[in-house]
């Protein structure tokens, strides 16, 4: 797989809303949704999730957003830090956001 360092996932943040190739990149109104012919789904656990966004540009489909999350075990994260959340409407399930995830937060269920 490959590895990205700092500057380049900073790169690929700033280019959220451009489109590459026929990858739509968040801009949901123009993607198509994926029904519920994932083969594999994306399960978050919110407790392991640090809300780095490390996740965010690399989805293919622009289904990961952040939400506010509250929980007692991660309460040494900065105030208002919010957690990743899947749109499962648009996730076609490819994993890639399992790969990149620092904290291991995001695991693939065989549907
Ligand atoms: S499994 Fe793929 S499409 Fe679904 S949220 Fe993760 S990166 Fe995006
Ligand atoms: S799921 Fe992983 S990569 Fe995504 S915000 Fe949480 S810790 Fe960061």
């Amino acid at each position: 797989m490959t590895q990205y360092n700092k500057s380049e996932i900073e790169n690929k943040k700033s280019k959220i809303g451009s489109e590459e190739g026929a990858v739509i990149k968040h801009d949901l109104k123009n993607a198509a949704a994926t029904g519920d012919w994932r083969y594999m789904t994306p399960i978050v656990d919110k407790e392991k999730c640090t809300g780095c966004t490390t996740c965010m540009p690399f989805c293919p489909e622009a289904s990961i957003i952040m939400k506010a999350y509250k929980s007692e075990s991660t309460a040494c994260l900065p105030a208002g830090r919010d957690k990743c959340d899947i749109d499962y409407d648009f996730c076609k399930g490819c994993g890639v956001c399992a790969a990149v995830c620092p904290a291991k937060a995001i695991t693939m269920k065989k549907n």
